[in-house]
């Protein structure tokens, strides 16, 4: 956050001054950077930026954007570390059907599904709900499917140290769904395997306990 004085400020692309939008003030009179942005985005789309509907707008947007991309500060060895136990436990673990939330970074529209996460221990296990937080740190951010299906395992693959991770992301993707043709499309199905889930029994073993949940999105 950064205080911004009410009245006319310069883009940062050094563009035409931008007006701020009137009533967009936080008490104190602070104002998050982003809100004129905003503001200047609403005025190129043609809108009225003084009309009581789009008054509070700014703010409400650099609110929300502030918060669906709050997984950049995310401190991860913070969540993992003291969440890391000794057990003497060698089958797989797997958490199905974790919900998120994200946006792609192409169009800056959501895409939002299931994740499913599985793991082989090798002496250690992780506590069951640092996984949906692991899954949310990565989903917060501007992301591609495909990238953020890597992340979750490599992170977990890094810091756990397991015999193999799988992870697999079901995902309806609203800049296809809400652009050109419309088009209502079946999930976009994604996977990374690690280690022992790139054996055939493995991969089996995790996908035959994903299988039952696919299509739920
Ligand atoms: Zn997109």
């Amino acid at each position: 956050m950064r205080a911004m004085k009410r009245g006319r400020s310069r883009p940062a692309d050094g563009g035409e001054p931008v007006a701020i939008c009137p009533g967009g003030d936080e008490p104190g009179g602070k104002k998050d950077a982003l809100e004129p942005l905003v503001c200047r985005m609403l005025g190129l789309l043609g809108e009225d930026i003084e009309r009581e509907g789009l008054r509070q707008t700014p703010t409400r947007v650099a609110k929300a954007l502030r918060e669906l991309t709050c997984g950049y500060k995310a401190n991860i060895d913070r969540i993992v570390n003291s969440a890391l136990f000794r057990v003497e436990y060698n089958e797989m673990v797997c958490v199905r059907d974790i919900t998120f939330f994200s946006m792609c970074e192409h169009h800056l529209l959501p895409f939002f599904g299931k994740v499913h996460v599985a793991y082989v221990p090798d002496g250690r296990v992780i506590g069951l709900s640092k996984i949906p937080r692991i899954v949310e740190v990565f989903a917060r951010r501007l992301q591609l499917q495909e990238r953020m299906t890597g992340q979750i395992a490599n992170v977990l693959q890094e810091k756990l140290k397991p015999l193999g991770v799988g992870v697999i992301i079901e995902a309806r993707h609203l800049c296809m769904e809400m652009r050109g043709a419309h088009s209502i499309l079946s999930p976009t199905v994604t996977s990374t395997l690690l280690g022992c889930f790139q054996k055939d029994a493995t991969r089996k073993e995790f996908l035959n306990l994903v299988h039952s949940n696919l299509g739920a999105v």
